[in-house]
């Protein structure tokens, strides 16, 4: 096999009470990605159509996850990569993480699979840190393992595949601001209140339990952010109402994407979270804000291989 079609998924990291260790895959949000082996030993992005990003591997989040790949690899082999992007960059649903998880796995496949999902992650997680400084796996763990992930731990690597609820469904709406992931870790504190901080562990392991119990009251009674929500929220336009709206239209819980400024919410069922989707619309064609709105199942299975026909 010298070239590979793949489906680079978005994803909703933290899930209110899990800041910087949970995250989930989202199903039908994504990009595209075509990858090929070349003579030339190394790797190269030829083209990148719907955004503008760098081509420059060292200042693209795939070229830079690509080369972490590549120097473990340590053998002389060539790549090119083109990106359709449909996920705008910074707007919270794991834009950079669905290129840097996408290009590995990409990779990773067309060599006949050297390396393990957890080693992948670890490559992924290297262009997250030049996207935003840190090299964090909430996101780009969902979007290689799939469904529901926990990092316990960065150093050395740990991350748990969660159970996903079959009926889960997720609503995001991206206001169309942009949110730098640098700027939302600006505005939190270093200290964290002893009893906020037990409420939020509580919440983290209840959450965990309700995922496996698929208790969706549980899920709804954890899905509660005391920590980073509060110091967050005034980021993002009419956030309280978009939570009440989606509350009143029976989502168990809704939260901030990622650092923001999508804004996701969990129901219970594809057609409740279509009527949780219009609420929350509602809200910002009442305010004249422009947003996008996604509605998806939770997407069991990460990177998606495409065959010629839907690539
Ligand atoms: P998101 O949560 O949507 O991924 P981030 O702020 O974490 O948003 O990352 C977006 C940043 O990464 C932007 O500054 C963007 O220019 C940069 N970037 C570099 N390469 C890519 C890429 N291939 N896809 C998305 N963003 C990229």
């Amino acid at each position: 096999m010298d070239r590979i079609s793949l489906f680079a998924p978005a994803s909703i990291a933290n899930i209110s009470c899990g800041f910087d260790v949970l995250g989930l895959c989202l199903d039908n949000v994504g990009d595209l990605m075509h990858l090929q082996k070349s003579d030339t030993p190394g790797f190269r992005i030829t083209e990148i159509k719907g955004q503008n990003l760098p081509l420059q591997t060292e200042k693209n989040v795939a070229g830079v996850a690509a080369l972490a790949f590549l120097n473990a690899y340590n053998k002389p082999v060539g790549f090119e990569l083109q990106i359709d992007k449909r996920i705008k960059a910074g707007s919270g649903i794991g834009s950079s993480a669905a290129s840097a998880a996408g290009v590995v796995v990409g990779i990773n496949k067309l060599l006949g699979e050297p390396f393990t999902p957890l080693e992948l992650i670890a490559f992924a997680m290297e262009g997250e840190r030049l996207a935003c400084g840190s090299a964090h796996a909430d996101n780009v763990a969902p979007v290689i393992m799939g469904g529901f992930t926990l990092v316990r731990s960065t150093n050395p690597l740990d991350v748990i595949a969660l159970n996903s609820p079959l009926e889960l469904a997720a609503t995001v709406i991206h206001p169309e601001i942009e949110v730098k992931t640098a700027d939302a870790r600006a505005v939190l504190h270093n200290k964290i209140p002893l009893k906020k901080a037990i409420n939020q562990w509580a919440n983290v392991g209840a959450l965990v339990s309700g995922l496996y119990r698929e208790d969706y009251d549980l899920i709804s009674r954890s899905l509660v952010d005391e920590i980073v929500e509060p110091a967050r929220a005034m980021l993002i336009p009419g956030f309280d109402q978009l939570k009440e709206n989606a509350k009143n239209a029976g989502a168990l819980g809704c939260g901030i994407s990622g650092s923001g400024p999508s804004v996701f919410a969990l129901s219970r069922g594809m057609t409740k979270a279509n009527q949780v989707a219009e609420s929350m619309a509602e809200v910002y064609n009442k305010i004249g804000v422009p947003y996008e709105v996604h509605v998806c199942p939770i997407n069991p299975n990460g990177v998606q291989f495409l065959d010629s026909n839907n690539a």
